[in-house]
């Protein structure tokens, strides 16, 4: 007897789009026009992308094929049939599409959400920063000759990142890979590109290396792009191997050398890093928004489960100390949710801007680290405590939950680590003092919010924020506070957005979902009040 998926996963059938009662909400709030295709998606990942992402992680990873039946260097990856079906079907409903077409990079974004697997959206990422950079920073020649093939729907390109070399990921400006230009072509020499997702997969990257003569350090760096095959057919570079993960098994991270590798230099390389970090951001911010829905889904099919199981005579749901856990979850995950959209919809806004850019982009990179730094961890801990929730089973490989847990802990690495978060979000505040209009906007905020009592409360607490962040940025030690004004920062957005959406909606659910946000995070040994587990937070989640 063939067996179905949802004898094993109680969420299959679910539209995580359509059926996402806060999505909507937070969506309509900040504005943000959904695409149609996002209804299809919902329903295509949860009928059938999570399914075969559980086969590829256990069962049909991608392996790396050096060798041609003749002999001759490949450096190719086997995905299986089904794992290529479901990168294509996502090209189809316009993931990496949106990232190029004006204006609708947000639903780019948006889509990370739905589709929350940080291995296949890494790999459609990827490749939408790789079309991005060529429609935005190439010449027309390389643009026209290179952009239509990542938009082909029917056989599409995949494109990649390759930053990181061996001596460092965070310190971009230790880059040893170097650029030569002779008869009017650019080369590139590079030992070891050393963490390199979509390797042997990507038909082209992106890469920074520093043309010969460039100053050291991240301001001599240039951006390339550089095509998996040369203008002869031949290779280009060689993907050394792949690196043995604990999750986004589904896309290959391997390492990459690059002699005499072809390359078109991307924009003015005086600009290099700016170009590079601007890329970064794309993906940066589908980091942020891939975790949150990442863990809205581990959350949901925890819901499912604490629903039908029975523990001391009464289902799991049902017992106070769960039903504190789930709230407090899911008023995490509102936030993570809120502040990530928001990040994305400023990036959208600001995606038009070049070096060396506007408020609207510096804005953008604020909320980039600030969303990526909260939503990896909240993912972290939301998608760690759902596992426990399964009980024993949580910890088996036999059932999906423990995959969310192991796909989530990338989130707070690649990308930048949330140290760097920390330390370019403290750089960018003390050189353009960004902190202090977002302070007064948060505070024109509380003062139209309609309940009075919140209005008292949420503003003692933000002003408790902003007292320890200009603090902390006027002492001399103020690196050590780094992650302390991120988190503080995040904090306060998080606590006036939830109270700003609260006020739209007639329901109180989002009122009760921002005070539980409040009681948790700005309380001290208060708790939240037990008159709260009344509340009707996440009975949406139900499926009876
Ligand atoms: C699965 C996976 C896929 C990846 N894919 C890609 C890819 O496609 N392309 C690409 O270019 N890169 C990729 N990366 C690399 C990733 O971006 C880096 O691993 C990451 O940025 C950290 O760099 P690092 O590993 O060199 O660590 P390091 O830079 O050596 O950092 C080590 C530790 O030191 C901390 N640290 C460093 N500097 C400071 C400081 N000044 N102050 C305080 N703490 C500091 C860091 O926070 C970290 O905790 C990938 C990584 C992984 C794990």
């Amino acid at each position: 007897m063939k067996m179905d998926f949802s004898d094993i996963f109680l969420s299959k059938g679910v539209n995580y789009f359509s059926d996402d009662v806060p999505l909507k909400a937070i969506l309509s709030f900040l504005k943000i026009k959904p695409d149609r295709n996002l209804n299809s998606l919902g329903k295509f990942v949860s009928e059938e992308l999570i399914e075969v992402s559980a086969i590829v992680d256990h069962y049909s990873r991608p392996v790396l094929q050096t060798w041609n039946i003749t002999d001759d260097r490949l450096d190719a990856i086997w995905l299986s049939p089904d794992h290529s079906r479901m990168l294509q079907k996502m090209q189809e409903l316009g993931v990496v599409r949106s990232a190029v077409e004006t204006g609708a990079i947000a639903n780019h974004f948006l889509s990370g959400y739905i589709i929350s697997d940080p291995g296949f959206y890494c790999t459609l990422t990827l490749t939408a920063q790789t079309a991005y950079a060529l429609q935005k920073y190439a010449d027309p020649d390389t643009t026209s000759a290179f952009l239509p093939r990542y938009l082909d729907v029917a056989d599409p390109w995949y494109g990649a990142t390759y930053y990181t070399e061996i001596q460092g990921g965070s310190d971009l400006g230790a880059n040893l890979a170097c650029a030569s230009f002779e008869n009017g072509k650019w080369t590139i020499n590079s030992d070891n590109k050393y963490f390199a997702s979509n390797a042997g997969i990507a038909d082209g990257a992106i890469v920074t290396a520093r043309p010969a003569g460039s100053e050291a350090g991240t301001k001599g760096l240039a951006v390339f792009f550089v095509p998996a095959r040369n203008s002869s057919g031949q290779l280009n570079y060689n993907v050394r191997r792949l690196k043995d993960k604990l999750g986004t098994i589904s896309v290959p991270t391997g390492e990459v050398e690059m002699h005499g590798s072809e390359a078109y230099l991307l924009g003015d390389k005086k600009y290099g890093i700016y170009y590079a970090m601007e890329i970064l951001m794309i993906s940066r911010i589908d980091d942020a928004i891939s975790a949150a829905g990442i863990a809205r889904k581990a959350l949901w099919e925890s819901y499912l489960y604490a629903c039908k199981r029975i523990a001391f005579e009464k289902r799991i749901i049902d017992q106070p100390l769960l039903l504190s856990d789930f709230l407090q979850m899911e008023a995490d995950l509102e936030a993570s949710t809120v502040l990530s959209l928001m990040a994305a919809d400023m990036f959208s806004r600001a995606s038009s801007m070049k070096p060396p850019y506007g408020e609207g982009y510096d804005r953008a990179r604020v909320y980039s680290h600030i969303a990526k730094n909260n939503a990896s961890w909240v993912s972290d801990s939301i998608t760690r405590y759902c596992m426990e929730i399964f009980g024993g089973k949580g910890f088996l490989k036999e059932f999906p939950i423990e995959k969310f847990h192991r796909d989530s802990i990338v989130t707070s690495i690649w990308e930048g680590t949330s140290n760097i978060q920390a330390l370019d979000l403290l750089a960018l505040l003390l050189k353009k003092n960004i902190h202090v209009a977002i302070m007064e906007e948060l505070l024109a905020g509380v003062r139209n919010l309609k309940d009075e009592s919140w209005r008292i409360k949420v503003s003692a607490s933000i002003q408790h924020e902003f007292d320890a962040i200009k603090k902390w940025l006027s002492g001399e030690d103020r690196e050590i506070y780094a992650k302390d004004i991120l988190n503080a920062l995040g904090g306060a957005i998080s606590l006036v957005q939830l109270f700003m959406l609260s006020d739209l909606d007639s329901s109180r659910r989002f009122t009760q979902v921002a005070s539980i946000f409040y009681y948790k995070h700005f309380t001290d040994h208060v708790g939240m009040p037990a008159s709260l587990l009344k509340s009707d937070a996440i009975q949406w989640m139900n499926r009876d």
